[in-house]
């Protein structure tokens, strides 16, 4: 069958592209490998490495920083040298190999397991995001529902995942089948058999990708071109030792983000000159979203942290009166409501858009931050509905969940819609890669917040840390409702930065 063109490919008939759902379920299950490794993390360093649990915060957020700020390095080679094909199968083969390590002795391997995976992610997840861009033409309006189909795929992989690993790992599922002592290597042996899923399901399909995501070195010698392409896979493996390192000392943290975010910065200044100032204007629109999304998701990922511990502290344990961990509910209800309303949200954009009313990006973004504010506050309320023992209702706090969801909605898969349609061809792993970095530093700031909420209810009884935590999330609804006011109100200048795109 001869190969695809891009024409062909962007002409699709319907509300999505068949090679959207290739990459749905691509991304669906090395989304349930990340996360169901991610869900484990805390818990397997707390009670397997005997780390405390302040120092095992800061680890985690390490990792997850990490995790993020690798997906710029890795969109940045994909840019250049290997194209996003190649990038994303040796992403998931690092991953594969990553997870291997940790089944086999998660307690003797744990930051070496964790290194491969953070490599790993780097080259598939900016990537495979990329690649669903490619699907559409520059101004073709599907797009924003084609990323919101997307992002369901992520979060169905998430809620799986993010439940059945630890479940596994707790005894709470297949307890009877797997012996006690090989529950974690079990759980983390999960995570390699999805992911090998995953990498199999793109290999099989990526066909039908055409010429989407080949090599970007095609006109130079192919000598040449094998060179790269090795070096950059010698030296993805050579720099693993140093970010395991780095991840297992949290101070080498904060050195890495103090130069990675400064750097990416230089490394777009460096790469604008070769292009337009009109396409210089857009990648700086792309730079006022992505700078916004570091708030959002500083507040939005206190989930991992500070509001794990909310739940294990001061949450009942049913909700809609059917007894379920809160801890549970805390992990995987904004996934459980991504998903039913992904798809909605999709169809709500395209039925406004063909009725010409569908708000412009920034706008939408304003939105996000405004469900937030209203998400984190209903958190704050829930202090008004506890007993004497500072233990309050688990389905507002739900609600809570509920309301922020809308607002991811509204940023996130729009979030790497928008990238792709403000940066310049050659540059759009790279700012993939950034919108991602953003994440890294959301996820790094998060761990700051959530500690200092913490830290100050260090002592205090479970009233008292009920109160101060809903405290802290009546700032943060503060906050952001501050910054989606910006947002609105800025918006016509950053229309007129984005220029045609919407
Ligand atoms: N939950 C989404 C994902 O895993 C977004 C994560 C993020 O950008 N922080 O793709």
């Amino acid at each position: 069958m001869a190969k695809l063109t891009i024409n062909e490919i962007q002409n699709f008939k319907g509300k999505y592209p068949k090679q959207l759902w290739y990459l749905f379920f691509s991304e669906m299950w090395e989304r349930f490998s990340f996360y169901g490794m991610r869900g484990m993390l805390i818990v397997f360093m707390v009670g397997n490495l005997h780390m405390n649990s302040e120092v095992a915060n800061l680890q985690y957020g390490a990792t997850q920083a990490f995790v993020y700020a690798f997906t710029f390095i890795g969109g940045m080679f994909a840019d250049k040298i290997l194209g996003y094909r190649k990038s994303l199968f040796w992403g998931g083969l690092l991953m594969i190999v990553g997870s291997i390590i940790l089944a086999l002795d998660p307690e003797k391997f744990f930051f070496t397991g964790i290194g491969f995976t953070i490599i790993g992610t780097g080259f598939f997840k900016p990537n495979i995001s990329t690649i669903v861009g490619k699907l559409y033409r520059e101004d073709d309006d599907r797009r924003d529902a084609g990323f919101s189909l997307f992002y369901a795929g992520v979060n169905l992989g998430a809620f799986i995942g993010g439940y059945l690993c630890i479940a596994v790992a707790n005894g709470n599922l297949f307890a009877d089948s797997i012996p006690v002592d090989l529950r974690w290597n079990f759980a983390f042996g999960f995570a390699s058999v999805v992911m090998i899923i995953s990498l199999l399901t793109f290999v099989q399909t990526q066909k039908s990708l055409g010429e989407i995501g080949e090599s970007p070195l095609q006109h130079i010698e192919k000598s040449k071109k094998t060179l790269y392409e090795v070096a950059t896979y010698v030296i993805s493996i050579a720099v693993i030792p140093l970010v395991i390192l780095m991840v297992s000392n949290s101070q080498y943290t904060d050195i890495f983000m103090y130069i990675i975010g400064p750097f990416s910065l230089v490394y777009l200044l460096f790469e604008m000159r070769n292009f337009s100032a009109a396409e210089n204007k857009k990648l700086m629109a792309a730079l006022v979203f992505i700078l916004f999304s570091i708030v959002f998701w500083a507040f939005f990922e206190q989930s991992g942290g500070s509001l794990s511990l909310f739940a294990a502290n001061n949450l009942e344990n049913t909700l809609l009166g059917v007894e379920l961990d809160p801890n549970g509910v805390n992990n995987s209800a904004n996934s459980l409501f991504v998903i039913i309303f992904a798809a909605l949200v999709g169809m709500l954009w395209l039925f406004m858009a063909k009725r010409k009313v569908e708000p412009n990006t920034v706008v939408k973004f304003g939105l996000g931050f405004l469900f937030l504010a209203g998400g984190f506050y209903v958190f704050y309320q829930t202090r008004f509905f506890a007993d004497e023992n500072g233990i309050t209702s688990l389905d507002l706090f739900t609600f809570g969940w509920f309301v922020i969801t809308f607002g991811e909605l509204c940023l996130s898969p729009i979030g790497m819609s928008i990238m792709t349609k403000l940066s310049p061809h050659k540059l759009q792993a790279v700012m993939m890669g950034m919108w991602f970095l953003a994440s890294a530093y959301g996820q790094y700031f998060a761990g700051i917040l959530g500690a200092n909420i913490a830290s100050a209810s260090e002592d205090a009884n479970n009233m008292d840390k009920l109160i101060i935590y809903a405290e802290g999330y009546k700032q943060l609804a503060i906050y952001a409702l501050i910054a989606g006011i910006v947002l609105i109100a800025i918006s016509p200048m950053v229309k007129k930065l984005m220029q045609e795109v919407k």
